[in-house]
């Protein structure tokens, strides 16, 4: 994340596209799914995460807590962008989506690609691919990314509502 501030979040089982999106970006979201309040919380505090969360109980409770206010995921996302100005809110694509792994560049014949569910998907002949070691997805830049970068855009240059 070069110069820019890498956030490590956990997010509440509310908001797993906010926690997408912010994968997206880079930034290390650990997503709680099916965890009582009081484990979030706990778990949060134990590897030094500020909690994403809808709950205002939840917030109200854990002092490292940033309540989001909207279930729009434009508005959440400007909203973590304004508590957080310098964590960085562009698309670099260099971590799992679904597992939070940093992904790792994957070459064609490696061994990894015995492990890959099977997909309709095929790879680009050329251009970078990378791989998920955990689930493993491979990923690469396609029509895919283009939209993700391009939703992103037009959320964050949105104005923000009341
Ligand atoms: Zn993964």
């Amino acid at each position: 994340m070069s110069a820019e501030e890498a956030p490590r979040w956990m997010a509440d089982e509310m908001l797993g596209r906010l926690a997408r999106y912010l994968r997206f970006f880079g930034h290390d979201v650990a997503y709680a799914r099916g965890l009582a309040d009081g484990e979030i919380a706990r778990i949060a505090e134990r590897d030094g995460r500020e909690l994403l969360t809808r709950d205002r109980a939840l917030a109200r409770s854990f002092s490292r807590s940033i309540l989001i206010e909207s279930p729009f995921i434009g508005d959440q996302l400007r909203q973590v962008r304004a508590a957080r100005p310098r964590a960085g809110f562009r698309p670099t694509f260099d971590r799992c989506p679904e597992c939070n792994e940093p992904l790792q560049p994957w070459s064609r014949g490696s061994r990894v690609s015995e492990l890959d569910l099977p997909r309709a998907e095929v790879p680009p002949p050329d251009g970078p691919v990378f791989v998920c070691r955990r689930c493993p997805r491979r990923y690469w830049d396609g029509s895919h990314t283009r939209m993700i970068r391009a939703r992103v855009e037009t959320w964050l240059s949105a104005e923000a509502p009341e």
